[in-house]
């Protein structure tokens, strides 16, 4: 065995389970290093307290003076946790966080110093930002760019540093981050569903979106790792074959989570309760090795932060622990990959869950009008959902054998599908009052019961109703969910928007009572939306035959997905919204297509690297072995030694082939990235990648994982797929 693998193999045989003590219960140390709601009533005065709040409800602005008094309250409940630092904490476009750490410690002349954190410090700081991308927006000369604070998502300690969340813009004003873009969408959602909830109770007046998302994620020791350059520099294997026992027997799915993994989770979660990030679920994945992690709920911008924040936080767990957690949709070929489903709903400040069904058939009602409207935005803006989930990584999913497909459809169940049948055949115009009784007794009355039996789940959908939320099943493990967060949420709005006119207008217009206001115009949106509702298998070929058929599109891969962003449509959509201009549109889209190209270019080139630097010298020297053993037997049986060399001879042949293809495998694919990387315009250049570059990296894997069977195991420099995915 080569000495690194060896190594590598040795060390993680060693292992032992860090002792995690739990010494508090859980609920005792829920949120302590957050600045929440407990923590402000005991460190502010009544006044800054209520400013906050009123931000945080209200959205109203937090006065100067009244900062510098926040600001001083979260300094002495920091420095009383030993925190020293504090940051503005963001997530630019890169999809990560960012976070430039300043001590509190300031000089003040006489050989003195003091600890100082001022409300302008709070509320706004001027990174450095010249090398964040920006898709056009800032130009690097005047690099402008600031952070300014979202009293919406509470202020955290980690590791000795006050954590400011905080939204990333340009000087000019436009976003230069995830989450200018989702606050506003979240807002305009609020607005246009408030609007709506109204026609069912006078008394709402806000309606916050909810997010529940699932981490899926692959826990593998880093020194077996370390051996693989593949998953250091791109989060998966670019080669290797599978191993003899793979999933097949579906013994890691729900199993007894290993000790160590087991170790890290509680590690993980302790660290999480502190954060306030409300960890509640845990099991093993479907892949060896796979596992999910998942959340309470929570208000979709906070959500979302606590989703990025868990990820930097798993990472560095992680490492305390000797292991690697890998994020990447699909680390490893043959086995499942990971997605994060993004659980969502929309409650209003009253207490009611608009997309779970009610007690009386008018809370039915109301829920039957959010339900058909996410159907009925989802099939108009299914383009866009898709882009809102495009990635290099998540091609690699969506479309294969275990994810949902790249064709956008909502699964309902077989009752749902039923009331909605129902809902169709009602009178167009004014109903009668018998059908209106029959309706609100037989079939919206009926909705809670039917939904309780309702069991029937379809894992092969990419957007399902499970219940009392939608579940969008598409999302990549790796994304930051602001993103696919920003989409839905302003599709919602929009629809809601146009709802509402269109009921206004038939209450106005053609003198209708609300309820048949309500029930014409969903009874229309039945009807145009249909083609968007699928309950069979999504995984089949028959689908993509049908989707297509239907006029669905079926996007597979992340250039083509990403066009979506840029129609007509799509841009006035989120300018009509003030969710996004067409400036920030474009940036994205820019940065979007420029990173799929980089992704594919870094991987052409770690591919190249393995394939000639590791496994053909490995090849080769495997291959003098054989030579040596044929001219031995030479030696001994002179002219007869065939008989004993046959196959020796057939494998050195074999060899040779095999690094031939590996060779000129590597060449074309050099030449083709060089070709595309003079493509100036970035479009073109990431669909010369998609095409052109990324083709080949499966006939250079396809030789190498070749070799890997035929080659002494001893020889090999790479930690094989069975140590990645079976040791624990
Ligand atoms: P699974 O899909 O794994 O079978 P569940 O359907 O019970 O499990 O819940 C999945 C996730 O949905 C949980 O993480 C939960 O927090 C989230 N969830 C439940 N209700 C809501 C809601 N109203 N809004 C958003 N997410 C929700
Ligand atoms: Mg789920």
């Amino acid at each position: 065995m080569s000495t690194l693998r060896f190594h590598a193999i040795k060390e993680t045989l060693t292992r032992t389970p860090l002792k995690i003590e739990e010494k508090e219960r859980r609920s005792a140390i829920f949120g302590n290093n957050v600045f929440n709601e407990a923590t402000m009533r005991q460190y502010l005065t009544k006044e800054a307290y209520n400013s906050v709040m009123d931000a945080v409800e209200k959205g109203s602005k937090i006065e100067r003076p009244v900062a510098d008094h926040i600001s001083t309250g979260m300094k002495e409940w920091a420095i009383s946790k030993g925190v020293t630092h504090y940051t503005h904490w963001f997530q630019p476009l890169t999809g990560a966080t960012a976070e430039k750490h300043d001590a509190f410690f300031e000089t003040i002349g006489n050989g003195l110093a003091i600890e100082k954190f001022g409300g302008g410090q709070l509320v706004q700081q001027e990174p450095d930002a010249s090398s964040f991308p920006n898709g056009g927006i800032r130009n690097t000369f005047e690099a402008r760019g600031y952070t300014a604070w979202d009293p919406t998502s509470p202020a955290f300690i980690y590791e000795t540093t006050l954590c400011i969340p905080t939204v990333f813009v340009a000087y000019t004003g436009e976003a230069l981050d995830y989450k200018t873009p989702l606050l506003r969408a979240l807002q305009a959602v609020d607005n246009a569903a408030v609007a709506v909830a109204k026609y069912f109770d006078k008394n709402v007046k806000k309606v916050n979106a909810s997010l529940g998302w699932e981490q899926e994620y692959f826990l593998v020791d880093s020194a077996l790792v370390a051996a693989r350059p593949d998953i250091t520099l791109t989060g998966r294997t670019l080669l290797g074959h599978s191993p003899a026992k793979g999933q097949q027997l579906d013994d890691h799915y729900f199993g007894t989570i290993p000790n160590r993994a087991m170790s890290f989770m509680r590690d993980l979660e302790k660290e999480c309760m502190l954060l306030g990030i409300p960890v509640k679920t845990r099991h093993n994945e479907v892949a060896p090795n796979q596992f999910e992690l998942a959340p309470i709920y929570d208000e979709a911008n906070l959500a979302v932060d606590h989703n990025s924040l868990l990820m930097d936080v798993m990472d560095k767990i992680a490492g305390r622990h000797n292991f690697k957690v890998l994020f990447h949709e699909k680390p490893f070929a043959g086995v499942n990959g990971s997605g994060k489903h993004n659980n969502w709903s929309l409650s209003t400040d009253t207490g009611i869950n608009l997309l779970g069904p009610g007690k009386t058939p008018m809370s039915n009602l109301q829920f039957l009008t959010f339900f058909i409207n996410t159907i009925k935005a989802v099939h108009e803006y299914e383009g866009l959902l898709r882009a809102s989930i495009a990635s290099a990584s998540n091609d690699h999913r969506l479309g294969a054998n275990e994810a949902p497909p790249a064709i956008i459809s909502v699964f309902i169940g077989d009752q749902l599908t039923k009331v909605l049948n129902d809902l169709e055949s009602v009178t167009k115009g004014k109903l009668s009052p018998e059908e209106k009784t029959d309706l609100k007794l037989n079939v919206v009355g009926k909705i809670p019961e039917i939904l309780l039996d309702n069991t029937d789940r379809n894992r092969t959908s990419p957007f399902a109703f499970t219940g009392n939320k939608f579940e969008f099943r598409a999302v990549g493990s790796t994304a930051n969910c602001a993103n696919p967060m920003t989409v839905l949420n302003s599709i919602m709005a929009k629809q809601l928007i146009d709802f509402k006119a269109e009921v206004d207008a038939l209450i106005e217009n053609k003198d209708m009572k609300k309820d048949d206001a309500i029930f014409n115009v969903l009874r229309e949106y039945i009807k145009t939306s249909k083609n968007i509702l699928f309950e069979g298998n999504g995984y089949s070929d028959e689908w993509q035959i049908e989707a297509k058929k239907r006029g669905l599109s079926n996007n597979k891969t992340t250039p083509e997905a990403l066009k979506a962003r840029m129609t007509k449509k799509n841009i006035s959509l989120f300018e009509e919204l003030g969710v996004m201009n067409k400036v920030e549109i474009e940036a994205r889209y820019e940065i979007e297509v420029e990173e799929y190209a980089l992704r594919i270019q870094i991987e052409g080139r770690v591919l190249g690297d393995i394939a000639r630097n590791h496994v053909v010298p490995t090849a080769v020297r495997y291959q003098n072995r054989l030579i040596e053993n044929v001219r031995g037997l030479k030696d001994i049986y002179g002219k007869d030694f065939k008989k004993y060399a046959k196959e020796q001879m057939v494998l050195i042949q074999e060899i040779s082939g095999h690094i031939e293809a590996i060779n000129s495998g590597v060449t074309k694919m050099t030449n083709e990235r060089k070709k595309a990387n003079t493509i100036e315009d970035s479009e073109k250049r990431a669909e010369t990648y998609c095409h052109k570059v990324k083709p080949l990296f499966d006939v250079i894997r396809y030789s190498c994982d070749k070799l890997e069977l035929l080659i002494d195991d001893e020889l090999w420099p790479l930690t094989k797929y069975r140590e990645l995915l079976f040791t624990k």
